[in-house]
């Protein structure tokens, strides 16, 4: 995690809050918003990758 830096899902406000203390929305990390239209590519390479490494963690 590079930062715990939230974002206000309704006036785009910084916070560290979970609840913006601007309007009462929720904050939510604004990371992986950035990158919604690609998520259920993203999500599915991220399982890909957790498939691979079960078969190289369990081996022979
Ligand atoms: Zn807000």
């Amino acid at each position: 995690m590079k930062s715990r830096i939230l974002k206000c899902t309704e006036c785009n406000r910084y916070t560290l809050k979970t609840i913006c203390p601007a309007c009462g929305a929720v904050a939510t990390n604004p990371c992986p918003a950035r990158y919604s239209p690609e998520d259920r590519y993203g999500s599915y390479r991220r399982k890909m990758k957790r498939f691979y490494d079960d078969r190289q963690t369990q081996g022979t």
